[in-house]
């Protein structure tokens, strides 16, 4: 029996945005490639599970079919991103993920929350037994994501921080596509700044 003690998360970080493993020594998921490179040389020998993206920005699906290649792994996204998806790539993902999904890897399970707003399609991965979730761009340590040319949808946004981040545990590490890593302790005491500073001035913007 695989003991969920056994799974980590190991964080790709950088450009153009944070990929997370989670997994062992056997087994990962790869969340939100968005350059494959150095995301299989930390994936190693380990048999990749399955390539999830958090929604269908470039900046996070790029690398996403190198990722999943050697080991036909399935890629997933939530189907009203699949606009975004087909601006990089022609081959369609394989799953296509919904509110209530979920994915196991090394013991622990991945629990896909339809959180939209930065994208109509954007999902957070909760997964209770490590005490995370990730969140792709619907918020990070500087708050809610903007696109280049402002906020595709502000209100939804924070309505899904809210409703779908703000729910969760304190003490839950909230793991984002972008810069590092914030609990939803420190998301609560920053959400009122956030929903004040009103869709005008985004404090962080994601990639084109
Ligand atoms: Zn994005």
């Amino acid at each position: 029996m695989t003991s969920p003690v056994g799974a980590r998360i190991e964080l790709v970080a950088g450009a153009p945005a944070n990929a997370w493993i989670v997994g062992d020594d056997e087994e990962v998921i790869v969340i939100d490639p968005g350059a494959a490179g150095d995301v299989l040389a930390a994936v190693g020998e380990r048999e990749v599970l399955a390539v999830i993206c958090t929604h269908g920005h470039a900046g996070h699906i790029a690398g996403a079919p190198e990722v999943a290649e050697r080991d036909e792994a399935p890629i997933a996204l939530h189907p009203l991103d699949r606009s975004a998806w087909r601006d990089v790539h022609s081959a369609d993902p394989d799953i296509a993920m919904e509110e209530g999904g979920s994915f196991d890897v090394a013991g622990v399970t991945l629990e896909v929350v339809h959180a939209p707003g930065h994208s109509r399609g954007s999902v957070l991965l909760y997964c209770e037994a490590l005490d995370v979730a990730f969140t792709g761009d619907v918020v990070t340590e500087r708050g809610p994501v903007a696109r280049a040319d402002g906020f595709p949808d502000w209100g939804r946004q924070l309505d899904a921080i809210g409703a779908h981040v703000l729910t969760l545990p304190l003490e839950t590490r909230l793991l984002p596509g972008h810069g590092p890593e914030l609990t939803v302790e420190t998301a609560d005491k920053s959400f009122s700044s956030w929903y004040s500073a009103g869709p005008d001035q985004p404090a962080a913007a994601d990639e084109p």
